[in-house]
């Protein structure tokens, strides 16, 4: 927040949480500035322009007005309502799945119209999913390509200790990739079981474009694993 100018960009409405009795801070991803949080006035009041804009998971064109700390948000116009996210508890629940591994992922006010743009495609693929499974199967996809867009990738296809291409067994987060069996057993026991089904789905949900996800690309299970060993990699290498 260097020059006390507004600013207009597009922005991906994250979340908000409650200020005083009117207001809200709401969390933005916007195009131009990454993450930012900026107060919304007035919005809890029944005919506010602004807020029924800033629902979470919209998109939107915001000014943003800056502050000593926060941004003003000025102006609303919105791009997509989103409004299919906000329809059902398993769209909501896989959408702020997907925020939270963004929030940590992506550092505050710094520009990466990349994520900003695999976030909205990732909302906009998630407000088509049917079921539960499929909002899994799209949200852990999303997840794994902002983890490789942020240049965390892990390494699967050999050992990352030895360069060995088969019998990989187990996931390493503090190495960053895939460990051979006998690697594993000589080894200190920080390897996460994953298994080579594991380590192939995750490569899957990399690989397949958000739009041409197949519903039943990948087994449940087996998504919930690839999600899990992403949350690993967050944890492992992330703020
Ligand atoms: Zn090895």
């Amino acid at each position: 927040m260097t020059a006390f100018r507004s600013i207009k960009t597009e922005a991906l409405v994250m979340g908000s949480m409650r200020l005083g009795d009117a207001d809200r801070i709401v969390r933005l991803y916007t195009r131009e500035r990454g993450r930012v949080s900026a107060v919304a006035k007035g919005v809890r009041r029944a005919l506010s322009r602004i807020g029924g804009r800033l629902e979470p998971f919209s998109v939107v064109h915001v000014v943003l007005h800056p502050g000593r700390s926060l941004y003003t948000v000025t102006g609303v116009e919105t791009i997509r309502a989103m409004a299919e996210m906000r329809e059902a508890l398993f769209r909501i629940e896989a959408g702020g799945r997907l925020m939270e591994a963004a929030s940590r992922l992506l550092a505050g006010e710094e520009s990466n119209p990349g994520a900003f743009n695999l976030l909205v495609r990732t909302v906009g693929r998630l407000a088509r999913a049917q079921d539960a499974a499929e909002a899994q199967l799209v949200e852990v996809s999303g997840v794994a390509k902002l983890i490789l867009l942020q240049g965390f990738a892990p390494e699967l296809t050999c050992c990352v200790s030895c360069g060995r291409e088969t019998d990989l067994v187990a996931f390493s987060p503090g190495d960053g990739g895939a460990v051979c069996g006998a690697c594993l057993s000589s080894s200190a026991p920080h390897g996460r079981e994953a298994g080579g089904e594991c380590l192939h789905a995750f490569r899957t949900l990399l690989e397949c474009p958000l739009g041409e996800l197949p519903r039943d690309l990948l087994e449940e299970e087996l998504v919930m694993q690839v999600g899990r060993l992403a949350r690993h990699i967050i944890r492992e290498h992330a703020m």
